[in-house]
């Protein structure tokens, strides 16, 4: 039986019945990447299985471990004890994780399997996973396309069978977009609503942790294990916990007819692709006929959220990133090379030896992105630039915040397209940041005012590049935003084509 094919809630009743051991899920699963992943680069590393079964948490009581012997891949900026977590840098490249994130604590309580760290553009910055310091990524609906970033191994890896979950981070749009490109379901929780601590910051304001799955229920499950309050991420907040899952279980009739759905006119301009549009409003057709209340919204201030967001975001990573200095973290220079250099002499200061051992760790350590990023930021917090830069940006974020109130006091959810085109080639635009940039046009608001927002897989275009729906709804919706993504699916029943030997 070709277990990766399955659903997890499938793969949870053989478990249960006793019809499948851990060892044939494990083999299974890394027989599966054996075979793929050589050609999809998804993983950073892959866990054997002594490594596997030595992470399962067999302490834990039958009734509390849900999503038991289900594999899961994790980002590699998510914090596994005793693994490596390398950011997709070299700057990490031989890091130990010294502790667990709490998101990963929560699903070692829930005794699933984890099989390795997957991969991503370098510290998460990007849009097509090609700033890897350990290889591109590439889409398995199309071997010559991106698959999206900056959580590209992630989606790659549910879509083409590797593993059935993956944990990602959404600081502008790192799980949606991926999602959407790959043609599977992922979900950025309300900021604080998951906990961040152990996953490697980028931009804390922004960042949160989710989850990649290839329908919705399995996505609500996993959702269901690491949602929740956590006192050791001081943004983490206290409301109460929901069982997505079952709130799935008990949908009745009545709630396509209870809600309304916003379509705002800034979501769909022109010069997105056509396809993009047509099938994101086909399935907005169907949900008009199923007796939803469907009415175009406005959202003023949409088109500042790229240049607020690449303010904010780099100002905020040139901080975070600072601690990567070859003294406490990772990566550091070879000092022997640096003796030699004698760079610094002329200064005649005493300190050029520390600063030059700063300087070259750094410029060798971190990727073109990431100095490109840090070079912005620490522009934009520079002494004389602070108020102009960032913040100036933090009002316009205040103004954006306040569109998405406005507008949610009309209407209970968003409908909009992912990203503007489908998976577009590799190599076509790593060259060219600013373009590179704009591919998060719609996903990146929902960040910055904090949203929870899903991208779930809504068609393909005419090259059979999957296509992404996105829903934004008001803080701590997710609840009813699984509920009208499931409603969608079930209309939808979208399905890979069977002959691409990459996709499940
Ligand atoms: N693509 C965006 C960026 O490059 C978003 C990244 C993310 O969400 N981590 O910053």
């Amino acid at each position: 039986m070709k277990l990766y094919s399955l659903s997890a809630k499938e793969l949870m009743l053989l478990i249960r019945k006793k019809e499948l051991t851990k060892e044939e899920i494990i083999t299974s699963f890394l027989d599966r990447i054996a075979d793929v992943d050589k050609d999809l680069n998804a993983f950073i590393t892959v866990f054997d299985k002594e490594k596997i079964i030595s992470l399962i948490n067999e302490t834990v009581e039958e009734e509390i471990s849900l999503l038991k012997y289900i594999p899961f891949a994790i980002k590699d900026n998510i914090c596994i004890q005793g693994t490596r977590t390398s950011c997709g840098s070299k700057m990490l490249e031989n890091y130990i994780s010294p502790y667990d994130a709490t998101v990963i604590k929560l699903l070692k309580q829930s005794k699933v399997l984890f099989l390795g760290k997957t991969n991503m553009d370098e510290f998460a910055m990007g849009s097509s996973t090609e700033t890897s310091y350990f290889g591109k990524v590439k889409n398995p609906h199309n071997l010559t396309k991106i698959p999206g970033g900056s959580s590209g191994g992630s989606a790659v890896a549910v879509a083409s069978g590797e593993t059935i979950f993956a944990l990602g981070s959404d600081t502008g749009g790192s799980i949606r977009q991926p999602a959407a490109l790959c043609g599977v379901v992922g979900i950025k929780p309300t900021y604080g609503r998951v906990s961040r601590y152990g996953l490697v910051a980028f931009a804390s304001s922004l960042d949160q942790v989710g989850v990649f799955a290839r329908n919705v229920y399995d996505t609500s499950m996993a959702m269901d294990i690491i949602c929740g309050y956590d006192e050791k991420d001081s943004t983490s907040i206290d409301v109460k916990k929901e069982k997505y899952s079952s709130s799935i279980d008990t949908l009745d009739e009545q709630f396509l007819k209870s809600i309304k759905v916003g379509l705002p006119k800034e979501y769909f301009i022109s010069g997105i692709q056509d396809e993009v549009k047509q099938k994101v409003l086909f399935a907005v057709k169907i949900l008009d006929k199923l007796g939803v209340k469907v009415e175009e919204v406005s959202l003023p201030h949409t088109e500042y959220a790229v240049a607020t967001y690449y303010l904010i975001a780099p100002a905020e990573a040139s901080s975070n990133l600072a601690r990567y200095d070859g003294v406490k973290y990772g990566y550091k220079t070879d000092s022997e090379k640096l003796k030699k250099l004698k760079i610094d002499e002329k200064d005649n200061n005493e300190y050029s030896a520390l600063i030059d051992m700063y300087r070259y760790t750094r410029r060798e350590g971190f990727g073109d992105e990431v100095k490109r990023r840090i070079m912005i930021g620490t522009y934009a917090l520079s002494k004389g630039y602070y108020d102009a830069y960032y913040g100036k940006a933090q009002k316009v974020r205040n103004l954006i915040t306040k569109d998405f109130l406005d507008v949610f006091k009309k209407v209970d959810f968003l409908i909009t397209p992912t990203t503007p085109t489908t998976a577009f080639d590799l190599g076509s635009k790593i060259d060219n940041p600013l373009q590179m940039y704009l591919s998060d046009i719609f996903t990146i608001p929902c960040n910055l005012a904090g949203l929870p927002g899903i991208s779930i897989p809504c068609g393909f275009d005419n090259d059979q590049l999957p296509i992404g729906l996105q829903i934004l709804a008001p803080h701590f919706k997710e609840k009813q935003m699984l509920q009208l993504s499931y409603c969608i699916e079930q209309e939808l029943k979208i399905k890979n084509s069977s002959e691409n030997k990459y996709l499940v």
